[in-house]
């Protein structure tokens, strides 16, 4: 038996995996939806069984964690005869602060630093710790691991991480860049270096690009930079998030709109970034059909986009001093070759190369640059859960 759980809660919402160790296999994925309103529900997913599918009251995280066990050891569409069968269980934590540095076994300091950093992560540390509390509740005598979306960051340097604000305001208040995504950029940026047959200290910028989008640059896996901060507000262009902005833009949005800071702050999280700058679509298919059809708004949201990214590229090179590889990953990431090209276009000065044949495809890892390219390119495909899951086997073993 080597089964580990992987588990992400959000606040009404329980996502998870149950993952084979032995060949790194999917045997089940879940997702609880509706928590604690009307029309909670369950669906599961088995290679070659019908789905699973309940619809059922679920007060709280506990009773969708209830559920999900139920789900895995039912008798006809489950996976396993009891819990017995999962060996540790993994969560998908956002915030773990300056404390949290690593992965950790979970114990009662564990939970209450990860309560401490809920102003670091209101949205989601509430409903992760919730799921490991759920966990613990229904699973009792399990061993559960946090995985933090900050580890990656963490590895960044003083002169990476600082603001140049008042530096009493990072020793009070912890305010640094952490950078998000963690989970996603280390995964990748090693299977990077892995399916690559790399030098195990190889120069790796990775851009993930999806609804949120971050890049990083590493050096072996290891973060040297990556492009959001305190929060997922900085760095690029997203789906309805800003990206960079000078901060007296806030003040000024203020003033003229007769808007409070909070209200300026969720139009730079929800209605900014290709949204607000096409006034089309947040999702980038549809922002590039319309560009496709000549769209103005449309086309100025793209350009905005992929500059942002090739800047962003350009810098993290410097900060490297040198890149061996670029790797793309998430939805615009692994299915979007229009914008791979874009990208790698601007950096054929310094002699990046795609090959059109290579960088026809869709979600599979795969070199796309041409055979004398400069730099190596990559599409790469995440999956945060298999590295939740790695490093719970990695704790508990
Ligand atoms: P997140 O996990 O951050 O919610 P995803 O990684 O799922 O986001 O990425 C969602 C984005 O991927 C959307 O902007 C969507 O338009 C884009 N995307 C998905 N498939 C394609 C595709 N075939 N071509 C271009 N963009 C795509």
């Amino acid at each position: 038996m080597n089964n580990i759980l992987v588990v992400n809660c959000g606040s009404s919402s329980l996502k998870y995996q149950l993952i084979n160790m032995d060949n790194e296999s999917v045997i089940a994925k879940g997702l609880v939806e509706r928590i604690g309103i009307d029309g909670s529900n369950i669906t599961q997913k088995v290679p070659g069984k019908p789905d699973y599918k309940i619809e059922t009251p679920m007060k709280d995280h506990v009773d969708a964690a209830n559920h999900m066990f139920k789900a895995l050891t039912d008798p006809t569409n489950g996976v396993i005869k009891s819990l017995d069968e999962i060996s540790a269980i993994g969560h998908r934590v956002l915030h773990g602060g300056i404390k949290l540095t690593e992965s950790v076994l979970v114990d009662q300091h564990v939970k209450d630093v990860i309560k401490e950093c809920f102003d670091l992560g209101p949205l989601h540390n509430p409903a992760n710790l919730m799921g490991i509390e759920a966990c613990e509740k229904n699973a009792p005598g399990k061993k559960n691991v946090a995985v933090f979306d900050t580890t990656f960051g963490m590895g960044m340097e003083e002169k990476a991480y600082l603001y140049a604000i008042p530096y009493e305001y990072y020793e009070k208040y912890s305010i640094r860049r952490y950078g998000f995504h963690g989970t996603s950029h280390m995964f990748v940026s090693r299977e990077t270096i892995k399916f690559g047959n790399l030098k195990p200290d190889a120069k790796v910028i990775v851009c993930h690009l999806g609804n949120g989008a971050s890049v990083s640059a590493s050096i072996g896996g290891k973060c040297v930079d990556t492009s959001m901060g305190l929060t997922p507000l900085e760095g690029l262009v997203m789906g309805t998030r800003s990206g960079d902005v000078d901060p007296a833009v806030l003040q000024f949005i203020c003033n003229k709109e007769k808007k409070d800071i909070n209200e300026v702050l969720n139009i730079l999280n929800k209605k900014s970034g290709l949204l607000g700058l096409s006034g089309i679509s947040s999702d980038c298919r549809d922002v590039e059909s319309a560009y496709d059809k000549g769209d103005k708004g449309a086309k100025r949201a793209f350009d905005v986009m992929t500059y942002r990214i090739e800047k962003y590229i350009g810098a993290y090179m410097v900060a490297l001093g040198g890149c061996d590889a670029i790797s793309f990953t998430a939805g615009i990431g692994e299915n979007d070759k229009g914008i791979r090209e874009t990208i790698c276009n601007q950096l054929s000065f310094l002699g990046v190369k795609l090959d059109k044949e290579r960088n026809n495809i869709r979600g599979e890892a795969r070199l796309i640059s041409a055979d004398d390219s400069s730099i190596k390119v990559f599409l790469m495909p995440t999956n945060e859960e298999l590295m939740i899951a790695r490093e719970t086997l990695r704790l508990t073993k």
